[in-house]
């Protein structure tokens, strides 16, 4: 195979590997990647969320109950009803049995509004009358007309800085069901909404509350989505329009969308005891970042892995493709180079030799013969000898001498750097040793001499016709008895 050919094999086959690996590893990281983001959305959805809701509900209960009963059970106490019903005398008795309450039930405040003076009572004493044209006192006459007995409402505390409060506002009835006032307690929502702020720190989702108009009525100290403030309707808030395109009105249930490319997924609920929508919002962004970070730890190994992999066939193939080189230039017999060896190297020692003007000389070797000792003693026979004499060959040679099995019983050898003269000695002695050499073959002592042409390169010479004069030379020595070096010193003409 021409060399730019298996380039291009091996070129594909590394390709065609590298495609493999990262597709192989690629194809599995990102299978696993989006099965942990599906299972990881399906946690929030179907787990988080809906457990947060259920314990941020249940917290609100839990703070709502009792003092739902302390308000209930104020608006059935016979003191209260009683003291209401002489003229509201003296407001001392009034405000030690609030301040009672108070105390005693840890509320953080408590009152009692009178129908007949429309006088508002608390801990401390008298705050105010209530009007009806005064807006902040809307809550008092709200109840007096409601058909319920209670209701639970949050509004800022007129007697404590305004500080949002949880009201519990109970109707209050004479002994024959007639109205008479408004007793009950308020609670700081700042539980409520430091369990919001724990949460949101903690678990990394926002929570926030919305009347059944989509109002915020609640939100963490930092506001609600989007940094909105308690009191804007969700459709006033920018940014919250894919939002709200699921979800114009609150309704309890699961919804998603997207803000900024990041999926962020909604849980709301509806909250009766206040009449409120509980929403618990979560980006996915979080959770995903841990699996992005494993994903891309996945594929930088199996990058590295596909490297190595490569990296080691690509060696692998050079060294097959070099053994299988060495292989086609090397003589299997006698481990010497071939003619295909040979002429890589002739060709090197050629121009060296023109380009430095120094002397190449030329050796072909036959040994005589050879045909009668085949038939005599065998073809193992034969190899036998011819490994020994190449073995024997080398031995004269230096590092610089090419050698070269040329075919048969002929060897060929190019002295670099060498004149006629001395490559003439190198053969006699060649020759010579040949001559007294004994090759055993299965107990059998052989024996073999040689016919040597010997030649120098001449001029510009090319190395066919280098070797056509050495051939000529070894000719001569055949016909002139065989077992003997000759010589052509040039003057081959075509
Ligand atoms: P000459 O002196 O004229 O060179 O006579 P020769 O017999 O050596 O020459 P010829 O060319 O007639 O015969 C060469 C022989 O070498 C014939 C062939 O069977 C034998 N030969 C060639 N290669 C091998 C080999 O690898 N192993 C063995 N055992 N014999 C080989
Ligand atoms: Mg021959
Ligand atoms: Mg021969």
């Amino acid at each position: 195979m021409p060399l730019s050919t298996s380039r291009k094999a091996q070129f594909s086959l590394l390709l065609l590997l590298t495609v493999l690996l990262l597709g192989g590893f690629l194809a599995t990281s990102l299978v696993s990647y989006y099965a942990s983001r599906d299972s990881i959305r399906d946690s929030i959805v179907n787990t988080e969320l809906p457990l947060t809701s259920d314990n941020i509900y249940s917290e609100i209960q839990k703070d709502l109950i009792r003092p739902t009963q302390i308000a209930s059970m104020m608006s059935r106490d016979t003191f209260l009803r009683d003291w209401a019903l002489d003229g509201e005398q003296n407001a001392v008795p009034m405000t030690r049995y609030l301040r009672e309450i108070q105390d005693h039930y840890g509320t953080f405040t408590s009152f009692f509004v009178s129908e007949k003076t429309r006088t508002y009572y608390q801990a401390k004493g008298v705050l105010k009358q209530v009007r009806e044209d005064e807006p902040r006192d809307i809550w008092y006459f709200r109840v007096r007309n409601m058909a319920e007995p209670y209701e639970i409402s949050v509004d800022p505390d007129l007697a404590n800085r305004d500080r949002l409060t949880f009201f519990i506002n109970f109707k209050v009835f004479d002994y024959e069901e007639r109205f008479i006032g408004v007793a009950g307690v308020g609670l700081t929502v700042d539980a409520v909404v430091k369990l919001v702020d724990d949460y949101q720190r903690r678990y990394d989702r926002s929570i926030y509350f919305t009347d059944r108009h989509g109002r915020l009525v609640l939100t963490s100290a930092a506001g609600g989505p989007m940094g909105a403030q308690r009191g804007q309707l969700l459709s006033e808030v920018p940014g919250l329009e894919a939002m709200l395109k699921v979800l114009p009105k609150p309704a309890t249930g699961r919804f998603d969308y997207s803000e900024g490319g990041r999926s962020h997924f909604i849980y709301v609920r509806y909250i009766p005891e206040l009449d409120w929508f509980l929403f618990v919002d979560k980006h996915e962004e979080h959770a995903l970042a841990n699996i992005r970070h494993s994903l891309y730890l996945n594929l930088i190994i199996c990058a590295a892995i596909s490297l190595v992999v490569l990296l080691l066939v690509h060696q692998a193939i050079r060294r097959y493709q070099r053994r299988i080189a060495a292989l086609a230039t090397t003589d299997v017999l006698t481990g010497l180079p071939n003619r295909r060896g040979f002429d890589l190297l002739a060709a090197q020692a050629l121009q060296e030799a023109i380009r430095e003007q120094s002397p190449l000389s030329a050796l072909l070797i036959d040994l005589d013969h050879f045909k009668n000792l085949n038939d005599t003693h065998g073809h193992l026979a034969g190899d036998q000898v011819l490994r020994g004499f190449a073995r024997a060959l080398q031995s004269n040679l230096r590092q610089s001498d090419i050698i070269c099995r040329w075919g048969g019983e002929e060897f060929i050898l190019l002295l670099k750097g060498t004149g006629s003269s001395t490559a003439r000695q190198l053969a006699e002695k060649i020759r010579e040793q040949t001559e007294r050499e004994v090759f055993l073959f299965n107990g059998v002592n052989l024996r073999i001499t040689t016919s040597i042409g010997v030649t120098e390169l001449q001029g510009d010479e090319n190395m066919d016709r280098l070797i056509a004069r050495a051939d000529r030379a070894l000719y001569r020595a055949k016909q002139s008895g065989r077992n003997r070096v000759c010589e052509d010193a040039g003057g081959l003409q075509s």
